[in-house]
C-alpha cells in the first residue's frame, strides 16, 4: 500500500492536529492521574504517531458482510475518539483550538456518508479486499484525484489529500488495534505515549525496555493501571492534551507519582528528574531490607501480605516482595492478545507455571472475568457473546459470562483442579451478585471433579475452595447470604468503588468522581467483613486499596487481616504495619466509620498517627 510516508514533502496533517498546542521546543508540563510510582527520563515513542502497517489483505466473498460490519465499527471508535479530543480542546491555548476545531469537524464528516467510506466499502464488495486495505487503497485514490486537481493553490490540495489520508490512518489504526506492531519497535528506554492502552496492550510491554508510560486516557484503577502497576513501569494516565504536544523524539521526564510528564525540559527541569530518579532508587533499595521481616503489628498481630498477578513475567517480582503467596491470580492473561481460546492443556501448564514457582505458597486463582473493559479478543469475536451491549459493565461480565458458556467455566475449573495436588489452591469467582450464582458455580465444579475422579485424576481429597469477590453493592449487601455459600470472600474495591459510586474506573473524564474512600464504599466493605468475620470466614481485600499504605490503619481496624496487592507495594504497605498497634486502627476505623462526608474521612486518614487531627 502506498502511503503518506512515501512523500515526506507533504503538509503532514497529523502535525497540524497533533502539535498546535505549546510551541516546539518549548518546555511543557502536563498533569495526569499519577498511576504507577517511579521516575523515567528519556526520549518520547509516540504511538499515535506510528504509521500503520497494515498488511495487504484480501478476503473471501462470504467475508465481505463481516468486514463492512468492522469497517462500521472502525467508524463509530473513530467518530468516538474524535468527539472526545473535541471537547478536551479547551485545555489547549486558545489558537491551537481555533487551528483544530474545523479540522477536527472536517474529520468527522468524512466518517459520515463519505466518498472515503461508500469507496471502500465497495473495494470490500467487489475487489474482496479486508477493510484496511480497502480504506487504504480508496484514501490514496481520492489524494491522487486531490493533487491532480487544476488548482493554484498546491498548499490547499495537498493538505486536503493530506486530511484524507489522516482519517483514514486513523480508521486503519482502529481496525488493526491490535498491539503487536505498534509496540514492537519501541526503542530501549523510551516513555511510550498513547492516546489511549487497553490492559492486553499493557500485558504486552516489557518493563525493561520501556522507560515510562504516558496516556491521554484512563484512570486510577483501571486494569491497564494495575498491568502497568504490576509491571512496575512508572506511568501516568488520563493526561489531558498529551498525545497533542508530545512529538516523537521528544526528551521528557516522567514522574510516576506526582502525575506529571514535562516535555522538553529544560536543564532544571532534567535536573530535578535526575535527582527525583536518585532518591527514588535509594527509597527502593531501603525497602527491598523489609523483605525477610514478617507483617506483625507493634501489639503482635500478623497481617498476610500475598501478591496480585496478572502475567506471569511478574513472577521474579512477587518473589523479591516476599509475599507470602498469590491472592489474586487474574486468569484474564491467558485470553488476552490471540485469537483463540486457551484450551484445558494451555491453562494447565501456565497454572503449573504459577503454583510451582510459588513453592507450596497458597495461590488464588480466580477465574475469568472477561467484560467491561477488559476486552479480550478470543471472546470478542463469536467465541463467546459480545460485551458491546449498552452497558458493557453492566453486562455479561465475570460469572454471569461462565455461566452462560459452562464449557468456559468447566474447562478452567479442570485445569485448576489438575493443579490442585501441586500446591495450596483456592479459586475466586468473579463479578457475583448472587448467591444462587455461587451455587450454580459450585455444582459445576463437583462435577467437573467426579468427572476427573473417574478418569483417574487425582484430587485432593476436600477440593480448593471456592471463594467469592465482593465488588458489587448487591454482593455487598447481601454478604450474609453469599457467605453461606461461600468458603471465602475477596473484596474488590477497585469495582466496589465503581458499582457503588457509577463512576467508571478507567474513564478520566470522571476520575474526580471515583474515590474508594466515599462512604458509601466502606460502609459496604465493613457489612460485608463483618458478615465474613461472624461465619469465621476467611476475608481479604484485593483490590488497589489494599497496595496503599495509608489505608492500612483503616482496612486492620475493620478486622482485615489479609490484603493481596501488587508486588512492588508490599514492601510499604509492610512497613506501615510494622508501626500500627490493633486497637489504635479499630478507634480509628470506628472513628471514620462515624463520617458521612468523603472529604472528612480522607482528611482523617491523611492526618492519621500525624496528632494533627482535632477531631
Ligand atoms: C477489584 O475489582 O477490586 C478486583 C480486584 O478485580 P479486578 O480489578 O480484576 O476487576
Ligand atoms: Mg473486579
Amino acid at each position: 500500500m502506498k502511503t503518506e510516508r512515501g512523500e515526506k514533502s507533504e503538509a503532514k496533517p497529523a502535525d497540524i492536529l497533533r502539535k498546535p498546542g505549546p510551541r516546539r521546543g518549548r518546555e511543557h508540563s502536563i498533569r495526569g492521574i499519577p498511576v504507577s510510582p517511579g521516575i523515567a527520563i528519556g526520549t518520547v515513542y509516540d504511538t499515535t504517531e506510528v504509521p500503520t502497517e497494515a498488511p495487504r489483505r484480501t478476503i473471501t466473498p462470504d467475508q465481505a458482510e463481516a468486514e463492512k460490519a468492522r469497517l462500521a465499527e472502525a467508524v463509530a471508535l473513530s467518530r468516538k475518539q474524535l468527539a472526545k479530543l473535541k471537547m478536551r480542546l479547551s485545555v489547549l491555548p486558545e489558537e491551537a483550538q481555533e487551528e483544530l476545531a474545523p479540522l477536527l469537524d472536517a474529520y468527522v464528516l468524512m466518517l459520515g456518508n463519505s466518498r472515503l467510506l461508500r469507496g471502500a466499502r465497495k473495494r470490500i464488495e467487489t475487489e474482496l479486499l479486508a477493510a484496511e486495505t480497502a480504506v487504504g487503497d480508496e484514501a490514496e485514490a481520492i489524494a491522487a484525484l486531490i493533487l491532480a486537481a487544476r488548482d493554484d493553490d498546491k498548499p490547499g490540495l495537498q493538505r486536503r489529500a493530506g486530511e484524507v489520508r489522516e482519517i483514514a490512518r486513523r480508521l486503519t489504526r482502529n481496525l488493526t488495534s491490535t498491539p503487536f506492531r505498534s509496540l514492537k519497535g519501541v526503542p530501549e528506554g523510551a516513555i511510550l505515549i498513547a492516546e489511549e492502552l487497553t490492559p492486553a496492550d499493557a500485558a504486552l510491554l516489557d518493563p525493561t525496555r520501556i522507560a515510562g508510560v504516558a496516556t491521554d486516557e484512563g484512570g486510577a484503577d483501571g486494569h491497564t493501571a494495575i498491568m502497568l502497576r504490576a509491571l512496575g513501569i512508572p506511568a501516568i494516565l488520563g493526561a489531558t492534551g498529551l498525545s497533542e504536544s508530545a512529538e516523537r523524539g521528544d526528551m521528557a521526564v516522567l514522574d510516576g507519582a506526582a502525575g506529571t510528564i514535562v516535555l522538553r525540559p529544560g536543564d532544571k527541569a532534567t535536573e530535578k528528574g535526575r535527582a527525583a530518579l536518585a532518591a527514588f532508587a535509594k527509597e527502593r533499595s531501603k525497602l527491598a531490607k523489609l523483605r525477610r521481616l514478617p507483617a506483625i503489628t507493634t501489639d503482635g498481630e500478623h497481617v498476610e501480605l500475598q501478591a496480585n498477578l496478572e502475567i506471569p513475567a511478574e513472577l521474579p517480582l512477587i518473589a523479591q516482595a516476599g509475599a507470602q503467596g498469590i491472592g489474586l491470580l487474574r486468569t484474564e492473561f491467558l485470553f488476552m492478545n490471540r485469537e483463540d481460546l486457551p484450551d484445558e492443556e494451555a491453562q494447565l501448564a501456565a497454572y503449573t507455571v504459577v503454583v510451582d514457582a510459588m513453592g507450596g505458597d497458597p495461590v488464588t486463582i480466580r477465574v475469568l472475568d472477561w467484560g467491561g473493559e477488559k476486552d479480550m479478543q478470543a471472546l470478542s469475536e463469536g467465541v463467546a457473546p459480545t460485551h458491546s451491549g449498552p452497558n458493557p459493565a453492566l453486562g455479561l461480565r465475570g460469572l454471569r459470562l461462565l455461566l452462560k458458556r459452562p464449557e468456559l467455566l468447566e474447562a478452567q475449573f479442570a485445569a485448576i483442579l489438575r493443579v490442585s495436588e501441586r500446591g495450596k489452591i483456592r479459586i475466586l469467582l468473579p463479578m457475583v451478585t448472587n448467591p444462587s450464582e455461587v451455587q450454580a458455580a459450585r455444582e459445576i465444579y463437583e462435577r467437573v471433579a467426579r468427572r476427573l475422579r473417574r478418569k483417574g485424576v487425582t484430587l485432593p481429597e476436600k477440593l480448593p475452595e471456592l471463594g467469592v469477590m465482593i465488588e458489587t453493592p448487591g454482593a455487598a449487601l447481601a454478604a450474609d447470604a453469599i457467605a453461606l455459600e461461600a468458603d471465602f470472600f475477596a473484596i474488590g474495591t477497585n469495582d466496589l468503588a465503581m458499582y457503588t459510586l457509577a463512576v467508571d474506573r478507567a474513564e478520566a473524564e470522571v476520575s474526580h468522581l471515583y474515590d474508594s474512600l466515599h462512604p458509601a464504599v466502606l460502609r459496604l466493605m465493613q457489612f460485608a467483613t463483618e458478615a465474613a468475620l461472624r461465619l469465621r470466614m476467611p476475608v481479604s481485600v484485593c483490590g488497589e486499596m489494599a497496595g496503599n499504605p495509608r489505608l492500612v490503619p483503616l482496612l486492620l481496624g475493620l478486622g482485615i487481616r489479609c490484603l493481596s496487592m501488587n508486588a512492588s507495594a508490599i514492601p510499604r504497605v509492610k512497613q506501615a504495619i510494622r508501626a500500627l498497634d490493633i486497637a489504635d486502627c479499630a478507634r480509628f476505623a470506628r472513628r471514620v466509620m462515624e463520617q458521612s462526608d468523603p472529604a472528612r474521612i480522607h482528611e482523617l486518614v491523611l492526618n492519621f498517627g500525624t496528632g494533627t487531627d482535632k477531631g
